[in-house]
């Protein structure tokens, strides 16, 4: 059986929840809109599910919008907020150059439609500062986008100060949490920012939902046309047992928070000491996310560590899941000021909920054992 240590790029469905969405996919099949009882039932489901995570986020229900995922809802906040802020008169967004692409994309997508885009780079330990944001704005800002945490190396943005000034210098501001869900207690309200989105997988719910926060009264297009649902901002059939399980796989994340994060340092710290007799191992950014490690690896490439671990039957990642099918170094690792050849040296391992400590003190064993036969070739 192989050991998975790639949880930033997903989770499995969690059993328990599994087994209360069964039904919707069966005799409570109906569609959420329809006017009657099959409709309702399913339209109930997806209430609670916004009342959860509403809840949990110290927002307002209707400020919770259901998307397919962290893609869609990065893709439709800020292309939505920038067009609406365009009506306004401003055609500058800021971003910082360590988003995840369906950030990244979504600003070249504004800029080849006339948008000015500033991408802001972090400091050698992978933060984005409030300094370097002070001097990017311009009169025309409307956005800034800044992650809450980064998929590769889960460094943690000081949201909240980015935020109040993005707020004083006139502009919105929008964070992808997809990767901070998991792990930190999420307001809205204590982190003041006026979007923010987040995806179903990463935290033991199913594949192909999200939610885009938008705060009331703020000015965004939509994105998917068709039918009224998520109050005509976002068309489509509702996907209700997915979201009936976002809602739920939240609760559980919340409630065990606690737990969660005190399991995962031991976990980390566990993995970090198997290799703590190995020269050359270097830890990519500061601290952040308990579940999360960016290491490079002197004199072995990635790719190399990731197939002989596979084969090994170690689950590890070379950068983040949607940039491992390309061979080219992390834009992240590049953009934090490390050279190509150390980006093409750094794996990502990030831990989960169903991993044991055994487990993860085997899959470094195997690690270990493999850098150094590749150390020698
Ligand atoms: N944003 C971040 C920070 C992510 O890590 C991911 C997925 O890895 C996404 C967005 C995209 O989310 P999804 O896979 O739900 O489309």
């Amino acid at each position: 059986m192989s050991i998975y240590l790639d949880h930033a790029a997903t989770t499995p469905l969690d059993n328990e929840i599994l087994e209360k969405i069964l039904p919707y996919f069966t005799g409570d099949f109906g569609n959420a809109d329809s006017p009657h009882a099959f409709g309702r039932r399913g339209m109930t489901a997806v209430d609670t599910a916004r009342d959860t995570i509403a809840q949990w986020i110290e927002a307002k229900p209707n400020e919770i919008y259901f998307t397919s995922g962290g893609t869609e809802s990065d893709n439709w906040g800020i292309y939505g907020l920038a067009q609406a802020q365009r009506e306004e008169g401003k055609n500058h967004i800021i971003l910082s150059a360590i988003e995840h692409h369906a950030a990244l994309a979504t600003a070249e997508k504004l800029r080849k439609e006339g948008f000015e885009i500033t991408l802001l780079s972090p400091d050698r330990k992978g933060k984005i500062t409030t300094d370097s944001l002070q001097k990017a704005f311009k009169t025309n800002t409307g956005l800034v986008a800044i992650m809450h945490a980064n998929n590769e190396t889960g460094v943690v943005q000081p949201i909240k100060e980015l935020a109040n000034l993005s707020h004083e210098r006139g502009a919105l501001f929008f964070t992808d949490a997809v990767q901070t869900t998991p792990y930190l207690p999420l307001s809205v309200k204590e982190l003041g920012v006026d979007a923010l989105s987040f995806s179903a997988h990463k935290f033991y719910g199913a594949k192909g939902c999200g939610v885009l926060y938008l705060k009331s009264g703020t000015k965004c297009k939509g994105l998917i046309v068709g039918g009224e649902q998520e109050r005509g901002l976002r068309g489509g059939t509702t996907n209700v047992p997915a979201v009936l399980a976002c809602g739920l796989a939240y609760e559980k994340t919340r409630k065990n928070l606690p737990q969660i994060t005190e399991k995962m340092q031991k976990l980390r710290s566990a993995f970090l000491a198997q290799l703590s007799d190995l020269d050359g191992i270097v830890i990519n950014g500061e601290e952040g996310l308990p579940a999360l490690l960016n290491l490079r690896v002197e004199g072995v490439r990635n790719f190399d560590l990731v197939y002989a671990a596979d084969l090994q039957g170690v689950c590890i990642a070379a950068g983040s899941a949607c940039a491992s099918a390309s061979i080219k170094p992390s834009h992240v690792l590049l953009a934090m000021g490390l050279s190509e050849r150390e980006a093409e040296e750094s794996i990502r391992v990030s831990f989960g909920r169903e991993n044991t400590e055994e487990e993860v003190i085997k899959g470094a064993t195997i690690l270990k054992e493999i850098i150094l036969r590749l150390r020698k070739k």
